[in-house]
């Protein structure tokens, strides 16, 4: 069998976390497969109709990196990808399957239509419409349709079941008793989705619908659909929400979800794609750090579990951290320079990549780290910052004092300074970390940096001695009681 799976976004918003999983999945099948990914736009609803979610999804699934086949920028054999310009089809189907007798145009004032239902309220009942054009005569009907608005509706059967068998959710059986007579047609002419989803789906040739379980209590409406029009159903599989850490859908008020916030705060695209996969998916194995090409090989859909997956921040920033430290260091710095601001030295740059490489969560904590070289301004430790616990003022000044001995020998390596350093502890009877971290201080105006010694020879000697003269000034100005 040829496998051709689609995405099939509304165009809404931004493009969701949640939304790249599926897409990632549908992504994956169809690459083991040798097969077609197809991106169609379903914007049947217009109110709910944003003009730049289109280029949010082709700029997020960009930059993460996955591909398609066939869609709206692209073309392809089943055309157009944009459910507003296949109006004519839906309108073309729904009116063959009233020819058939399947469905039927409904007259129903919306006024009509909301006192049925207050009356089934009251009555207790589940509220749904009361079929009442369904007995209207079709030559009738049809005569009215000529002249009157109307929607066309599916003709329901009264009695029996529908079930799917879910590739990820297993046998599915709904009564019909419970679904009622569903538009397939408004008034305007537009599909409601549970046509256009239809007649997509088949028109496009679709082996596989893989999609969030939100769609999972549609479904038995659209096998109904593909039942009246005498067209076989394709497998579907319904995909874990992704969850917030209540154990809600991840949403808005859970943080970031839209891919470009993920990208501004520096996450890698494969490490996202990684952890993303990894909602929802287990390969069965202690194996979890995978690229795309691993991925393709290993995912089953067999393997995708039932329950929502929760989103957790700090596996995604471990993943993320893993895959900063899996680049070359050419890799890795062309995507934290991005993260720099333009005018910093770029040769500098370059060269303090092997220094934060094994610490950064995220490319967007780099500037943080090394500001420092660039920005000697910006280096104001204050005074009572730089006296370690149970020191002194002055005595800092003093220990400050010898490490700039040690700045000033001749041999200018790790190796000098590390021991140069250490014997200057000993000798004032301090530990070493309270040294380095006065140090660290006086020469970064930070705690947290790449290693000292390394961030020194890097700074140079003549920057790292004016900046310990410079913390040794706001030692000796500083308020009395640190003095
Ligand atoms: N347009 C639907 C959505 O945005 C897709 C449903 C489907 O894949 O069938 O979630």
């Amino acid at each position: 069998m040829t496998v051709r799976v689609r995405f099939a976004p509304s165009p809404t918003g931004s493009l969701h976390i949640g939304s790249v999983r599926t897409t990632l999945y549908n992504y994956l099948f169809a690459r083991q497969s040798k097969g077609t990914l197809i991106l169609r736009i379903e914007d049947t609803d217009q109110e709910r109709f944003v003009p730049e979610a289109l280029d949010s999804i082709y700029d997020g699934l960009g930059w993460v990196g996955i591909t398609w086949d066939e869609g709206p920028r692209e073309g392809g054999p089943h055309g157009p990808y944009v459910q507003s310009e296949r109006l004519s089809l839906y309108q073309e189907r729904a009116r063959a399957l009233v020819s058939q007798g399947d469905a039927y145009p409904c007259f129903c004032s919306k006024e009509r239509l909301a006192s049925v239902r207050t009356q089934q309220q009251t009555r207790g009942e589940v509220t749904r419409y009361d079929r009442n054009c369904r007995t209207i005569e079709p030559a009738r009907a049809a005569a009215r349709a000529a002249s009157e608005p109307h929607v066309i509706r599916l003709k329901v059967p009264e009695d029996g079941t529908i079930a799917l068998d879910d590739l990820v959710y297993g046998h599915v059986e709904w009564p019909l008793r419970a679904i009622e007579d569903q538009v397939l047609l408004k008034s305007d002419g537009f599909p409601t989705y549970q046509l256009a989803v239809v007649v997509d789906d088949h028109r496009m040739r679709i082996s596989h619908v893989f999609r969030g379980e939100d769609w999972l209590p549609s479904t038995p409406k659209h096998l109904l659909v593909y039942r009246a029009f005498g067209w076989e159903a394709p497998p579907h599989a319904h995909l874990p929400n992704v969850l917030g850490p209540d154990g809600k859908k991840l949403s808005k008020r859970h943080g970031a979800t839209r891919v470009e916030e993920f990208r501004a705060q520096g996450y890698l695209p494969e490490a996202l794609l990684n952890y993303l996969a990894l909602i929802g998916w287990s390969p069965g194995t202690e194996e979890e750090v995978f690229d795309v090409a691993r991925m393709i090989e290993l995912w089953r859909i067999e393997q995708v579990h039932k329950a929502g997956g929760k989103w957790d921040r700090e596996r995604l920033d471990h993943f993320n951290g893993l895959h900063i430290r899996a680049l070359g260091p050419d890799a890795l710095f062309e995507r934290l320079a991005a993260f720099a601001p333009a005018h910093w030295d770029r040769a500098l740059l370059r060269r303090t990549v092997p220094l934060v490489q094994e610490r950064l969560r995220t490319l967007a904590e780099f500037p943080d780290l090394v500001s420092f070289l660039f920005d000697d301004a910006g280096v104001k430790p204050a005074a009572a910052q730089l006296v370690p616990k149970k020191r002194e003022a002055a005595e800092t000044v003093e220990a400050l004092a010898q490490a700039a001995v040690v700045t000033r020998f001749a041999d200018w390596s790790a190796a000098a300074l590390e021991g140069g350093l250490r014997g200057a502890a000993d000798e004032l009877g301090w530990k070493a970390g309270d040294l380095f971290m006065a140090l660290r201080l006086a020469v970064t105006g930070k705690t947290v940096t790449p290693p000292i010694i390394d961030s020194i020879l890097l700074l140079g000697r003549e920057r790292a001695l004016a900046r310990i003269e410079r913390a040794q000034e706001a030692l000796q100005e500083g308020p009395p009681s640190i003095r």
